[in-house]
């Protein structure tokens, strides 16, 4: 065991599971009903060894309990616990950003209905606080009693990916600028308002072509432009597409900060303006907050653009 002033933080556990593109995908399965190793391989073109490396750790980091049904062979199910069932928002702010920026062909998405208001919808990411709507230029980030850069960095040493692997899937945005760990942790830093390779490279401890090779995807899908200023230095600003992704961040780190809690207290806490921001998603259409049994998943339609 680490000194505790040294184990990972929240931060660090969350990115840990959701900055990996299989176990988004399997989340993303399980929610729509998937909980036996055939119907994961069925809907995702993962490798058996793959899927049972991620059921394994979903299960170890709590998302997920096996459930033994049938003992001659031993056959297991994935069943959501609640923590796993807690990452719902954060599958809808993906979604929902997929949808509003990512290129998808025409349709290909499905519409979410609110069924308390029967409309189609978006979520909107709120501050549960004071009940106002949350942008990232609305907000300042602080880290707290068990955050820093060195602890919010999640082990990757054991659990590589090859780029072969690399799946479509629904969400190939979010998926290659967020299920890779070490894009997770840019993405994080950014909205920390880091700005210079020098500070990514020092703060954060990534090896140099990782984080060349990082940052130069998040320019590509355009989350993040390159700015030279005067002096020659490289600085990379978040675009309005980047800002957009900030409801995923939100989501995210507080999903992580209620399920990977330290006694020490938060990583990182979120201002908005003279309180704590407490995120939480609404719905756009009647501004009441959402709630997974109330969100349906409509047939693809093709007559979206
Ligand atoms: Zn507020
Ligand atoms: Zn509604």
């Amino acid at each position: 065991m680490p000194p505790p002033e040294s184990s990972p933080n929240a931060i660090a556990r969350g990115l840990g599971v959701l900055g990996d593109e299989w176990c988004l995908q399997l989340l993303r399965a399980a929610h729509s009903g998937a909980t036996r190793f055939g119907r994961f391989q069925e809907e995702l073109p993962i490798s058996a060894a793959s899927l049972a490396a991620r059921l394994a750790l979903l299960a170890d980091e709590g998302l997920f309990i096996r459930r033994v049904y049938q003992q001659n062979p031993i056959r297991a199910e994935y069943l959501l616990t609640p923590q796993g069932r807690g990452t719902w928002p954060i599958l809808l702010a993906i979604w929902d950003w997929e949808d509003r920026w990512a290129d998808h062909p025409a349709g290909e998405l499905p519409d979410r209905r609110h069924a308390e208001c029967g409309q189609s919808f978006h979520p909107e990411l709120v501050c549960a606080t004071c009940g106002v709507a949350a942008g990232r230029r609305d907000v300042t980030a602080a880290w707290g009693p068990t955050g820093g850069w060195d602890r919010s960095i999640p082990d990757t040493a054991t659990r590589r990916r090859t780029r072969a692997s690399r799946t479509a899937g629904e969400f190939p945005e979010t998926m290659a600028v967020f299920g890779n760990r070490w894009s997770a942790v840019v993405i994080g830093a950014v909205f920390q308002g880091i700005r210079r390779y020098s500070e990514f490279e020092s703060l954060l401890g990534i090896p140099s072509n990782i984080l060349s090779e990082r940052l130069r995807i998040l320019v590509e899908y355009g989350l993040l432009r390159v700015d030279v200023t005067e002096q020659g230095r490289r600085e990379y600003h978040l675009t309005e597409k980047g800002r957009a992704f900030f409801p995923i961040v939100a989501t995210t780190l507080s999903w992580a900060e209620r399920w990977f809690a330290l006694p020490e207290g938060p990583a990182i806490s979120w201002q908005h303006g003279d309180h704590p921001l407490v995120p939480r998603l609404d719905c756009d259409q009647c501004h009441r907050p959402l709630q997974a049994a109330q969100i349906e998943v409509l047939e693809t339609s093709d007559q979206k653009v």
